[in-house]
């Protein structure tokens, strides 16, 4: 009964390690900027549009190569998406995008080993949570299977009569069978330290998991942190790229930033990319960002 309560206290646990860590989505917030100074059907819709890379501070560990390739997937989106050459490469005369390294980037970072180390301890406690119990269920049932043929043996032996004209033959016969009944007790109580082991090591792993939560920052600062900002001011561009934690976030980020080069204001639906928080539904532009594409940029 003390393990069932241990289990369930376990399990709550771990529940709530899962709960911290999809309440942890880092996500692009709204650029109240772009916002206030947009308007559907607004100037800003003039294609194709140049853009190059700005600075791009070391600490994002990107070579500028791999940056332009970068941000060149995320202008391919759209212009594939509109079947129109809506963003190119403009070394010269293109809107700047700079990476501007700071605290959140260092943030996101900490976050990704953590969720990292985290799954790694859930990889570990996942099975013993599943495998310890019915283990012990089958123990429980053997060991009451032995107490009952321990049971029968000894009304067995209460009721020998050693002068019985087989007397001999039956206490050969009940002394075997205690051996045997030996023999499976020290077997169970094998099983029963293995089981006991595997049990202490799973609670100190669960032990270290919930340090780990504990010990690592509160969330709350990058709860809702831009990764990114497009500002327009009297028609020049400039985007800023302030943190990323893959390759696939960048590349939504910037093309959710294209999307406000435009003029096009945040969407609805979750998996669009010009949904105002970053998420990992976001693979590529869905029809709802290209309707917001087109009731912005497209006369009717
Ligand atoms: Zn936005």
């Amino acid at each position: 009964m003390n393990f069932l309560i241990r289990l369930i206290f376990i399990a709550i646990l771990v529940f709530l390690g899962w709960r911290f860590w999809t309440q942890q989505q880092v996500g692009s917030s709204v650029e109240q900027l772009t916002h206030q100074v947009l308007n559907p059907k607004s100037p800003y819709c003039q294609s194709p549009l140049g853009w190059r890379l700005g600075r791009l501070d070391p600490a994002f560990n990107l070579t500028e190569a791999q940056a332009i390739q970068l941000i060149s997937t995320a202008a391919d989106m759209w212009n594939q998406a509109s079947g129109q050459q809506l963003l190119h490469h403009d070394p010269a005369h293109g809107f700047v995008i700079d990476f501007k390294f700071d605290a959140r980037q260092q943030q996101l970072l900490k976050q990704r080993l953590l969720q990292r180390n985290l799954a790694r301890y859930d990889d570990a406690i996942q099975p013993g949570l599943q495998n310890l119990p019915e283990k012990f269920a089958e123990l429980d049932a053997k060991i009451a299977e032995f107490n009952q043929q321990k049971a029968l043996l000894q009304q067995q032996i209460s009721q020998f009569q050693p002068n019985a004209h087989n007397a001999e033959a039956q206490r050969r016969q009940l002394e075997q069978q205690q051996q045997s009944l030996v023999r499976e007790a020290d077997w169970l109580e094998q099983q029963r330290q293995q089981l006991m082991r595997d049990q202490d090591y799973l609670n100190e792993t669960i032990r270290q998991r919930n340090e780990l939560v504990q010990t690592a920052e509160q969330p709350t600062a990058a709860a809702s942190f831009e990764v990114g900002l497009m500002t327009i001011k009297q028609l020049q561009r400039q985007m800023t790229i302030f943190a990323f934690s893959s390759e696939t976030d960048l590349i939504a980020t910037i093309a959710h930033e294209f999307g406000h080069a435009f003029g096009i204001a945040h969407t609805e639906e979750p998996d669009s990319i010009m949904f105002h928080q970053l998420n990992a539904q976001q693979q590529q532009l869905t029809a709802a960002d290209i309707q917001a594409w087109q009731s912005t940029c497209q006369a009717q």
